[in-house]
């Protein structure tokens, strides 16, 4: 059984579920989406991933029509209607239909759609074991050029880099930033760990402000562990003591070599550990449910 799709204000099928050929989120990537999870019932961060994609859509300048309560609202019924409890969801606001200019302005209405599938989980091994890093040679994006901060339909920048990393046999690339300094991953936000502090990139660097990696860095402050937003290089992930990426698929996954160059021991460290247990933790908790009971 195929799989209901929100789609521009109906729920229809799955081969109903068609875009049009001009449409500009296809014909250039002019769009905004958010990846979300639903784990146990619940929408993890929802709140979070609606105002991050409301944000996206007002560096872009496009009005997605609805109430962040009636976005809410989509990305719960649109798991409902498929009856899932734990799932991956993709939401997606493009600029619509318009001619084949560039101008916005001759796109009249935002398209939208919401589709939540069944999850597919990364092996339990790779949080047990941590995976292999290679830097690649494609800079993130410069802020001042497509601020990696909008999560757009454009991710060539992250393909490419994703296309480079795999062709060197790693699953993962580091992505640096014109200036040389650590961005994040193609998909994911980097975080190390060195004399019992924890470290990641501050936003303005140009890198996604991922909902993992805030969530994260809560979890760090009520654990008590010292984390701060710094700038760094690779040199100090080469020398690190613990090294993990976050996103919402992989969620809180550890690293075990850059380049070649074991971290730490190479094993997942106990602090990357420690947050990977809070973190699932928290999934079972947080969220509004989608299936709330009648009092
Ligand atoms: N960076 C990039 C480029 C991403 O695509 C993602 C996944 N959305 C992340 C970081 C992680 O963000 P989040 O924790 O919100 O999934």
């Amino acid at each position: 059984m195929g799989l209901i799709i929100y789609l521009d204000g109906k729920f229809v099928n799955e081969e109903e579920a068609k875009v049009s050929v001009f449409d500009h989120g296809l014909l250039y990537g002019d769009g905004v989406f958010e990846g979300i999870r639903a784990y146990h019932g619940r929408v993890f961060k929802l709140k979070e991933h609606i105002q991050r994609l409301y944000e996206s859509a007002r560096h872009i300048a496009l009005d997605p029509g609805l109430t962040q309560e009636q976005m809410m609202e989509v990305v719960l019924e649109t798991c409902r209607r498929n009856n899932l409890k734990d799932a991956y969801i993709r939401l997606v606001v493009t600029r619509g239909r318009g001619d084949l200019g560039l101008d916005p302005r001759k796109c009249p209405k935002p398209f939208i759609f919401c589709i939540a599938a069944d999850i597919q989980l990364y092996p339990e091994e790779l949080y047990e074991r941590g995976l292999e890093l290679v830097t690649v040679g494609t800079r993130r994006n410069a802020p001042d050029a497509l601020d990696p901060r909008i999560k757009s339909l454009n991710y060539l920048n992250n393909i490419l880099a994703k296309i480079e990393a795999t062709r060197a046999g790693a699953p993962e690339g580091l992505m640096l930033n014109k200036e040389g300094y650590v961005a994040e991953a193609t998909g994911d936000n980097i975080f190390i760990v060195k004399n019992g502090y924890l470290y990641t990139p501050p936003a303005h660097i140009g890198l996604l402000e991922g909902i993992t990696r805030n969530t994260v860095l809560d979890l760090a402050r009520k654990l008590g562990i010292p984390a701060a937003e710094k700038v760094f290089t690779r040199h100090d992930v080469y020398t690190a003591d613990e090294c993990f990426l976050t996103g919402t698929a992989a969620e809180v996954i550890p690293v075990s070599q850059l380049d070649s160059r074991p971290i730490g021991d190479g094993r997942p460290g106990p602090i990357t550990r420690r947050l990977i247990s809070a973190f699932r933790e928290l999934t079972q908790v947080d969220g509004p449910e989608i299936f709330p009971r009648k009092e």
